[in-house]
């Protein structure tokens, strides 16, 4: 990648109270933009004032979705530096998607410095308050004017950020989640292992039935046998059943979370047994009636870990650990916030300096 260049803004935004932060509403001063052309490749890497976009409205982002994204986010530790929680597997997942998607891919080198360089400018924004932090999102859209449908030959690839709290205003409370038997958010073949924009707008009106019925999220069941637990809303979910941890298997419907890989990582070294295989919905819901659904609970960078307390599925309704967080779920959470936010060792090297 070229040098990129940096154009600050003069009209700095005013930082909201760090306390009383939500979940992607207000955006730092800055962000960051490649193009791609065809013929060119990506160019022009800048920094330039977070501000709107103008578009033909023949783009072909609004019409055929061909768009991919990225999450993650900067910390502030209590020595007051800011790190990255694996960016390298955010790199290496937007090159995942953009294959699927049919995207010229960005090098991974490239999109890392691309954040850190994006972080460091608006590095005030990153808020010091204990929970919060400045959460990052990386997205590629396609720009030709065009309705036919086929790969753009331009693209737009941009990064924005902005200071976050905790993803549920109630804090780490176990959540209500309802097990899905019309709507599919993927199916194999399809984009279910990407983070792609399409699979969002499939998902909106399960969640909107969900939340009516006073659920938290939407547990999705497989798209072809609608009986295998696949995902928890727009979190990976993993169970402790009988003792052992099991998790969805990666189907190709399934979105590789790293939150996800890195659980499964940290359960190994305390000597859990992690299984990843397919389980359905009506296993789970056996274990939960036999006593046997020790824990539930969701993994993702937005939440981190998310206990689930309650699940409905059809007339079926069960309470899992009392309806309170449990023990692997409090540790999972206490170890990966801890090394996000430095006050714990990180043994595995997950954690990159600005
Ligand atoms: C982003 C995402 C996740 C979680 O991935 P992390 O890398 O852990 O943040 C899980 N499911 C879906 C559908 C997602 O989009």
């Amino acid at each position: 990648m070229e040098e990129i260049k940096i154009q600050r803004t003069d009209h700095p935004a005013a930082k909201p109270d760090a306390h009383g932060l939500g979940f992607g509403k207000v955006f730092s001063d800055h962000m960051f933009l490649l193009n791609y052309d065809k013929g060119q490749g990506w160019h022009d890497p800048r920094v330039v004032p977070y501000g709107p976009f103008t578009l033909a409205p023949s783009a072909m982002v609004f019409h055929y979705a061909q768009e991919v994204f990225e999450g993650l986010k900067a910390y502030r530790t209590a020595d007051g530096t800011v790190q990255l929680f694996r960016p390298i597997d955010n790199a290496r997942r937007l090159k995942d998607s953009c294959e699927r998607l049919c995207i010229p891919p960005i090098p991974e080198e490239d999109f890392v410095e691309a954040v850190k360089t994006l972080v460091k400018v608006d590095i005030d924004w990153v808020p010091d308050v204990p929970g919060t932090s400045l959460y990052i999102r990386p997205f590629i859209i396609a720009t030709d004017a065009s309705l036919g449908v086929h790969a753009s030959h331009s693209y737009i690839f941009c990064i924005i950020t902005g200071p976050v709290g905790a993803y549920y205003a109630a804090g780490i409370n176990p959540v209500k989640i309802y097990v899905e038997s019309d709507d599919v958010r993927a199916v194999k073949g399809g984009t279910g292992y990407t983070k792609c924009g399409g699979n969002y707008a499939a998902s909106i009106r399960a969640g909107e039935r969900a939340e009516e019925q006073g659920y938290a999220q939407v547990l999705w069941l497989d798209g072809v046998h609608r009986k295998y637990i696949e995902e928890v809303g727009s979190m990976n979910v993993m169970f402790k059943i009988d003792g052992k941890i099991v998790t969805p298997m990666l189907t190709g419907s399934v979105l590789p979370g790293i939150t996800r890989r890195s659980c499964i990582e940290l359960l190994k070294s305390w000597g859990y047994e992690v299984e990843e295989r397919l389980i359905t919905a009506q296993e789970l819901f056996d274990a939960a009636k036999a006593g046997k659904l020790d824990e539930a609970w969701g993994t993702g960078t937005a939440a981190v870990v998310s206990p689930i307390g309650e699940m409905g599925w059809e007339d079926q309704h069960v309470v899992v650990n009392g309806g309170q967080i449990g023990p692997v779920t409090q540790k999972l959470y206490d170890t990966l916030t801890g090394i996000q936010w430095g006050t714990q060792p990180d043994p595995y090297g997950w954690v990159v300096k600005l």
